[in-house]
């Protein structure tokens, strides 16, 4: 009952949550107690998501097919949520795409598309869970941020756009909710092994050995290295802590 890291009956919604980081985040959740929602386009894959940690943690765990670039479902999801579970605690805005290309050669669709997911996305599932928080005198926004959030790269142009961004979303919408009791904080993880970084490690030669390099662990991230920090800033131990950036990158972002 004390614990101050326990999620014990809260509910989270996790974007993008059948895999990678979003999946690790969701895992973690559940493994301190909280009910799960887990959002995203592929069917098959949060199915298989569901069952993984239903079974391994005995939360309740649903699936909604949600695209975070349309604006009715993303309020249906909430809809279905509220009406499944009754409250929302805790959102995990972690669905993101990224085009790689120079700056010259993205196509307005392009833009869009990754602006769409990883920014007008977060704000879009922030805003549909607000009244439901507010309802149950507070609540946590976690936002997946990254280190492009710091550093510009020359295929990066919408992708760091939107992680940028991210983090100046976290502050306004810190700021507006705070009288609420809703927590808005961002993490930025590092080069975390997912199926994102391995399709950036089939396009960018030199990449594995490059992020090792330049990393001070002296390594890549696994996604379930990401859970302990979220989990942290979804609990009552962050409650004085909001507009908050968070780096989870083994260093990299502090060495010169
Ligand atoms: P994955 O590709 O493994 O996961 C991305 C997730 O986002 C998938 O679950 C996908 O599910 C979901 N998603 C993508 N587009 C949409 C959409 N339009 N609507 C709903 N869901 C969507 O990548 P990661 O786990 O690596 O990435 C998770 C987050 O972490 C992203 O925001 C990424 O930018 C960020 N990040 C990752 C880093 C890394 O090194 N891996 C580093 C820094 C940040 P589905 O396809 O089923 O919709």
């Amino acid at each position: 009952m004390n614990d101050l890291f326990s999620l014990q009956d809260k509910v989270a919604i996790v974007t993008g949550g059948n895999g990678g980081i979003g999946k690790a985040i969701a895992r973690g959740f559940a493994s301190v107690g909280a009910n799960i929602v887990i959002a995203a386009r592929n069917e098959a894959k949060t199915a298989e998501a569901v069952l993984d940690i239903s079974k391994e943690f005995g939360t309740r765990v649903i699936g909604v097919r949600v695209d975070v670039r349309e604006e009715n479902q993303i309020r249906a999801l909430a809809d279905k949520v509220l009406e499944t579970f009754g409250r929302i605690d805790i959102l995990v805005n972690n669905a993101g795409t990224n085009i790689r290309r120079l700056p010259q050669d993205y196509t307005a669709a392009e833009w869009d598309e990754v602006i769409a997911t990883n920014l007008r996305g977060a704000f879009l599932c922030s805003q549909a869970v607000h009244p439901a928080m507010k309802a149950v005198k507070g609540g946590k926004v976690i936002n997946i941020g990254s280190m492009t959030s710091i550093f510009g790269g020359s295929k990066l142009a919408p992708y760091g756009t939107s992680k940028g961004g991210i983090v100046q979303l976290t502050r306004s919408l810190a700021v507006a909710w705070a009288p609420d009791n809703i927590q808005v904080n961002a993490i930025l993880p590092g080069w975390i092994n997912t199926e994102l970084t391995r399709q950036a490690r089939k396009e960018i030669s030199g990449l594995e050995e490059r992020v090792i390099n330049r990393t001070p662990v002296g390594r890549w991230g696994e996604p379930e290295e990401l859970a302990g920090v979220a989990i942290f800033l979804a609990s009552r131990a962050a409650d004085f802590m909001t507009g908050v950036a968070l780096p989870v990158d083994g260093g990299f972002s502090i060495m010169i």
